[in-house]
């Protein structure tokens, strides 16, 4: 196999990082670039186990997502299954395993394979069995709404009209579109069309923030229309709140859409000014003091790459 090479890519969780902290986007995109490999100096190895790093509100969100594909899986087999079984059958062995690969420390050797909590890693859990109650509980919870309110909307949808959407999970590069010459990003949850319609519907286990999440399903919507030639007015986003039991059905308007590609555009010049010549088919980045560390320190407090920049933030104080 050639040497994979780091291009130059977009998506909304990286312009986010970006927006929060420059020198958190360095570790994530460059820092971290070939630490896999066992040339790599330790510098890079350590970015990317850091990079692997996951938190409990993820790991709910992961497991609450696998269960509810599961249940509305074998609803399209004519297999009726309640709440209790997505629970037991697949988020709490989920939630179990990867607790305990994080707590044994088994990540240590294959970050990329093994599960590694910030909370674990950061020692921020004060009680560890009352988190795990808590994620237990909302996972349950949202497995409960989606078979009572969700369930009932999207299952006559057959596997033959969904979309194919390539995941992290199943290894090799994840769903992504080109769009003025860049590599975007953009993994929708769940996509299928009916008849010249397409609708897409992504899951939140955890809180409501309708704003940062209509502009993240806007993106989906460029992805349908960019590579399956959907058009605006037939495309129908869902945010699906589980915990919550709510939905956000919306549309977007031309001006939405122009919105979104200006916030797009915008934030992948930003990006490219922190590349040597500006040059985004070279991909090579400033040297690392060239991005910023965060103005915000509250930003750290939940940032997987704090061991890298406690001595300069304690400097700094
Ligand atoms: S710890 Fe703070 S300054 Fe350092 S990368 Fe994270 S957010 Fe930025």
């Amino acid at each position: 196999m050639g040497e994979l090479k780091n291009t130059f890519s977009w998506s909304f969780s990286a312009a986010e990082d970006f927006e929060q902290c420059r020198r958190r986007r360095y570790w994530s995109k460059y820092g971290m670039w070939g630490g896999w490999g066992r040339n790599a100096s330790p510098e890079q190895k350590a970015a990317y186990r850091l990079c692997k790093m996951d938190n409990r509100w993820g790991l709910m969100g992961q497991a609450a997502e696998n269960a509810i594909m599961w249940v509305l899986k074998q609803h399209q087999q004519g297999v009726p299954v309640d709440a209790t079984a997505g629970w037991e059958q697949v988020a709490r062995p989920f939630l179990t395993r990867k607790w305990n690969e994080s707590s044994e420390g088994s990540w240590r050797h294959s970050p990329k394979q093994f599960c590694c909590l910030r909370e674990h890693y950061y020692k921020t859990m004060d009680d560890e069995n009352a988190a795990k109650r808590q994620v237990a509980a909302q996972v349950q919870n949202c497995i409960e709404n989606f078979i009572d309110k969700v369930l009932p909307r999207i299952g006559s949808i057959s596997p033959g009209q969904e979309f194919r959407i390539a995941t992290p999970e199943q290894g090799g590069d994840v769903e992504h579109f080109f769009y003025e010459g860049v590599k975007i990003y953009s993994i929708p949850d769940y996509a299928y069309t009916i008849g010249d319609e397409v609708h897409i519907h992504d899951w939140k286990a955890g809180k409501i923030k309708a704003e940062q999440h209509r502009l993240q399903l806007s993106l989906y919507a460029l992805w349908a229309i960019v590579k399956h030639g959907a058009t605006l007015d037939k495309i129908f986003l869902y945010v699906e709140y589980l915990n919550e039991g709510q939905v956000l059905p919306f549309q977007l308007t031309e001006e939405d859409m122009e919105e979104t590609q200006s916030l797009m555009s915008d934030s992948v010049g930003e990006m490219t000014e922190y590349l040597v010549d500006c040059d985004r088919d070279k991909n090579e980045p400033l040297p690392k003091e060239e991005w910023e560390l965060t103005f915000d320190p509250a930003n750290c407090g939940q940032c997987n790459f704090y061991e890298f920049c406690r001595p300069e933030l304690e400097r700094l104080r």
